[in-house]
């Protein structure tokens, strides 16, 4: 490895506690680290402005209305008063110049800033304005005596930061910040904040150099200078973020070693000649394809796909999982659900009751005597399948020769478990996971950009579209009718009660509540209502969801442990009760148990009258379309990307000015700039990139970085 010539991170000059700074006393600098986490030069560089003003634009007070948002006005300080006892003590002043009056309010660290004014001076007053009573008033603005600027004609863009009352009371206001960043720019050089991107990338998305950005985002010459500022940091962000992540993807590409997958064999042959219940579709074919081509490079497999509800990924896991046991090895199927796990152990052991394969469930729920014979058989290699819940992951089972690793519904699995199932074996075995909805492409670029990527982005043809309606739950009865002509049809029908919390009490009653009053809608003997939830024994929820998959009941009353992967084709209403407690992903998850069949399919979302903007938007959307794509795509825009489910923890979405949402397009540009340097010098020898490297040696033992060579 060459040696980089490059000082270490820890001299830099903007490693330097925030006390060297002129102007920050130790006061100061506690307060910084405690109020803002500032500790350092390179905090501070990187505490952005909120925002910026024209230093010489300062607003006439008769002009401002109802429009006005952050303004600057100057006049003289007309009178100063106290009002309200202790808690409710507020100042309030008057600042008048030649074309009106408008009123300053403080309600904290008013003494202070009585010390501060005097009636009869004139000030510079800085803030948000709102209307009160048809009069314009600004509470706690920023306010300094006022200096007329020379009449230059230029503009002045001043940097407003994001402060506290605490730090406002020992001077260092939304302006007064920008004291302390000139400070710093008087100390550092472009030597300290080198360019992290090869001079190429720049050429090529027009981007500015890196100083010059930090610069520009502080104290921009023009707005332009600002927003190519914003542009560049905002590039920066993505890119490394992306190039972290897939650094690791490529170090397995290059560096990982996964069983070869020589052949397709009997069995799969077989099956598909024989057996294959339908035609796949194009989109499946090609998925199958690729995962072809990864277990047979002899590199490990790891895989993410994405496919609507419904559109057929567990086929996918079968074809694949043959090939697997054509080629010698055992396989695994995970499923976050008991539910769900028997459900496809008893799917595929139908579908390949014509094939010699040896496949086994494992739950939570087996007991001691049932696991004997079937984790000897895992050890032993006679057992060729093994479909179950995360108990398939525990110590206790050892494989003889496991080969391929399907995780359904990934989201309900942690990134540790996936790594569990790579030390099943040796060399580790191939690895598809597969998720239960889909997840935005950037947000699954930026969280999951580890893995390969495939899409399902087709359905099987002669789906119906299932018809969605929203009402309000005096329309209950109406919706019961409607039930019971379904039923009367031949058909069945879900009725799901929210489960915020499995502790919740009020939750529960809730359900058993509901279960009651769909009781007296639906009487016995003429139809039978199954419940399940999460409180039952697994027994006994795997029991009475079995008698409503073979239709020995009508209505299956539950909470959304049924929401995952459950399939009764012949099931044609889905009834959500208080769908405004959903997030759209969860209703497009329950809504997916439906239009399984050939007949048409409902979805009605009941929910109280009062709902909030955002309940009555993602109604909106699920009324509107069926596409999963298109709902996670609007969950993110309205939840924003930490809400989404399985990304919570991802240090992935921390950006400080990018936005995955509002910077899609960058975020593509980023991926594939890094994409293509990893691809043409894994290793970063190339001289142009050395920058690069050098940045990246910095930045060691900082945040999730791995290895580079
Ligand atoms: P999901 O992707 O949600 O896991 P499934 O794998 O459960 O979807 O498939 C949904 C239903 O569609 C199943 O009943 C399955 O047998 C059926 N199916 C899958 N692929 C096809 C196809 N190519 N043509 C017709 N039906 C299919
Ligand atoms: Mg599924």
């Amino acid at each position: 490895m060459c040696k980089v010539i490059f000082i270490s991170s820890t001299s830099n000059i903007l490693s330097s506690p925030i006390e060297y700074l002129t102007g920050v006393s130790a006061i100061r600098g506690d307060l910084l680290r405690k109020e803002l986490s500032i500790f350092t030069f390179r905090d501070l560089l990187e505490h952005y402005p909120l925002r910026h003003i024209d230093k010489t634009k300062v607003e006439k007070i008769g002009s401002l209305s109802y429009n006005s948002d952050y303004v600057q006005v100057a006049g003289k300080l007309l009178d100063m008063q106290m009002h309200g006892e202790r808690r409710s003590k507020r100042l309030i002043v008057h600042l008048q110049d030649n074309t009106g009056i408008i009123e300053l309010v403080w309600f904290q660290g008013i003494n202070w800033i009585e010390k501060l004014l005097q009636v009869g001076h004139v000030y510079l007053v800085f803030g948000k304005v709102s209307f009160f009573m048809g009069k314009p008033q600004i509470s706690h603005p920023e306010i300094e005596v006022y200096t007329p600027l020379n009449a230059t004609g230029k503009s002045f863009l001043e940097p407003i930061y994001s402060s506290t009352e605490k730090l406002k009371s020992k001077g260092l206001n939304g302006k007064a910040f920008g004291k302390l960043t000139q400070e710093l720019f008087k100390k550092i050089t472009e030597k300290d904040v080198p360019e992290n991107l090869p001079a190429s990338l720049l050429l090529q998305y027009k981007l500015i150099n890196r100083f010059d950005a930090f610069q520009q985002i502080h104290m921009p010459a023009n707005e332009n200078n600002y927003h190519q500022a914003i542009r560049r940091l905002k590039f920066e962000e993505f890119f490394f973020a992306q190039f972290s992540i897939q650094l690791i993807k490529i170090s397995r590409h290059h560096f990982s070693k996964g069983l070869p997958f020589e052949k397709v064999g009997p069995l799969f042959n077989q099956f598909y000649e024989n057996d294959l219940p339908f035609q796949l579709t194009n989109a499946q074919k090609n998925v199958i394809r690729e995962i072809r081509k990864d277990t047979a490079s002899g590199k490990q497999m790891n895989r993410l796909l994405q496919g609507d509800v419904g559109s057929g990924k567990t086929m996918v896991a079968l074809l694949s999982i043959l090939i697997a046991i054509d080629n010698g090895y055992q396989a695994v199927l995970m499923a976050p659900t008991e539910i769900l796990a028997q459900q496809h152990y008893n799917t595929i052991a139908h579908q390949l009751k014509n094939i010699s394969v040896n496949i086994q469930l494992l739950t939570g729920s087996s007991t001691a005597k049932m696991r004997k014979p079937i984790l000897e058989g895992c050890e032993q290699g006679t057992v060729d399948i093994l479909i179950g819940t995360h108990a398939i992951i525990e110590d206790k089972v050892v494989f003889k020769q496991l080969g391929f690793a399907v995780v359904d519904e990934q989201h309900k699995f942690g990134v540790a478990q996936r790594a569990k199932l790579w030390k099943k074996n040796l060399i580790p075995p191939h690895v598809l996971v597969m998720t239960a909805t889909p997840i935005p492409r950037t947000l699954a670029l930026t969280v999951y950009g580890d893995l390969d990527y495939s899409v399902i982005d087709e359905l099987p043809p002669g789906r119906k579209p299932i018809t969605t309606t929203h009402r309000y739950e005096n329309a209950r009865p109406q919706t019961m009718d409607f039930i019971k002509e379904q039923l009367s049809l031949g058909r069945q029908a879900y009725i799901i009660y929210p489960l915020i919390e499995e502790s919740s009490k009020l939750d529960y009653e809730n359900l058993m509540k509901g279960y009651e009053e769909v009781k007296s809608f639906f009487p016995e003997p003429k139809y039978w209502i199954s419940m399940v939830h999460g409180k039952q024994p697994a027994n006994q929820k795997e029991a009475n969801m079995q008698r409503f998959v073979n239709a020995d009941t009508h209505i299956l009353v539950g909470t959304t442990v049924i929401e995952v992967g459950v399939n009764v084709p012949n099931a044609s209403v889905m009834v959500i009760e208080s769908a405004e407690k959903f997030g759209l992903s969860q209703l497009h998850q329950l809504r997916g148990r439906v239009g399984r069949g050939a007949d048409k399919s409902y979805c009605i979302l009941l929910t109280g009258q009062k709902l909030s903007a955002d309940a009555r938007e993602r109604l909106k959307i699920m009324v509107s379309t069926n596409d999963g794509f298109k709902i996670a795509e609007k969950d993110l825009e309205i939840r924003g990307p930490g809400e989404i489910e399985g990304t919570r923890q991802s240090g992935a979405l921390q950006f400080k000015l990018a936005s995955i949402v509002d910077d899609k397009p960058m975020l593509e540009v980023a991926r594939n700039a890094v994409a293509q340097i990893l691809e043409n010098d894994y290793e970063l020898k190339n001289e142009e990139n050395q920058s690069l490297k050098s940045y990246i040696q910095s930045q060691r033992g900082k945040t999730g970085w791995s290895k580079i060579a």
